[in-house]
């Protein structure tokens, strides 16, 4: 399985609720765990401004590229601008790009790859998952960032295999925190459907309508939330996608500092090996992304997304297992 990843991804924001130093973290304890082998890990190249202009506006990349956001704006994001933080992001953007184009077989043409063009030709039997260690920046909007997102990932991933003869696509979003900005670049089309389970009581404060969205109540706990993602995954898979885009969330954790789902770490694993395993048998090409996680202590975020990767894991080599 192959998992995109780039150390520049860890950068400096000062105090922060946002860790950025777990991408790291998480990358080598999936490398100590022998959970994936260092030449399973592709570093991306960043998305071009092109690429971005495919969801965000002329005006909003010019604010970003010469950082002259207002001061309202540079709040909405609650990030400090540096050119370096918008390189990281757009580093990001073309992490999730370059993963959805492994699992779709499509070839990544003029992106840094240790992949030989045989490798992408995956036979149909195959399980085809990538993941990518960062990713999952939901909450940015076509003209402005938002919630620690400033480039929406998973939209330009998606107009990126669109202009590749992608019809289809479906974004499992399981982050605690409503998909906003992506139920808003995709609205209620059925060609691309947007699936948010979230805290309802949390931000963002507006929600703007996706094609399936699942507000639940404070403190639902496990049982509750898997009860719920068991009933909506059939919805999902019924618009028939040609891929599944997962963020894989670690803010419904009880733990965490941002989110207020209460779910056990055994409760988020659960989650994952249900959404891996029904995309699997559906055998659609699968999209990993971490997304949120602000557990007070860092290392419980670090090891809910090593379990999601370990999943997906477990479910591409079952895979490989029982192929004939
Ligand atoms: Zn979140």
């Amino acid at each position: 399985m192959k998992v995109v990843y780039s150390a520049r991804y860890h950068i400096d924001i000062g105090p922060h609720v946002f860790p950025t130093r777990k991408y790291p973290l998480v990358h080598a304890r999936l490398v100590e765990n022998g959970v994936i082998e260092s030449s399973d890990v592709i570093e991306p190249a960043p998305a071009s401004w092109d690429d971005l202009s495919r969801v965000h506006t002329p005006e909003y990349l010019s604010k970003m590229r010469e950082g002259t956001l207002s001061a309202t704006e540079a709040a909405q994001l609650e990030l400090p601008w540096s050119a370096g933080l918008v390189d990281a992001f757009r580093i990001m953007v073309g992490g999730t790009v370059h993963a959805a184009r492994i699992a779709t077989g499509v070839e990544p043409s003029s992106l840094k790859s240790q992949l030989e063009t045989s490798e992408l030709r995956v036979e149909s039997s195959e399980f085809r998952v990538a993941c990518h260690i960062g990713g999952g920046l939901h909450h940015a909007f076509p003209n402005h960032g938002e919630g620690f997102c400033p480039f929406n990932d998973v939209a330009v991933a998606v107009r990126d295999l669109q202009s590749r003869g992608l019809e289809r696509a479906a974004i499992v979003d399981l982050d605690v925190h409503h998909g906003n900005g992506t139920a808003f670049i995709f609205g209620p089309l059925p060609q691309i459907f947007t699936f948010s389970m979230h805290q309802q009581h949390n931000y963002p404060m507006w929600k703007p309508k996706g094609s399936l969205d699942v507000g639940l109540p404070d403190g639902a706990g496990d049982s509750r939330y898997l009860r719920e993602l068991q009933q909506a995954l059939p919805v999902v898979m019924a618009s028939d996608p040609q891929c599944v885009f997962y963020l894989a969330g670690a803010d419904p954790y009880e733990d965490d500092q941002l989110g207020g789902l209460r779910l056990t770490r055994a409760g988020l694993r659960q989650r994952d090996r249900m959404v891996i395993e029904t995309v699997r048998a559906a055998g659609v090409p699968l999209v990993i992304m971490l997304a949120g996680g602000y557990a007070r202590h860092v290392e419980d975020t670090v090891a809910i997304h090593v379990d999601t990767i370990q999943e997906a894991q477990r479910a591409a080599t079952k895979h490989e297992g029982t192929k004939t």
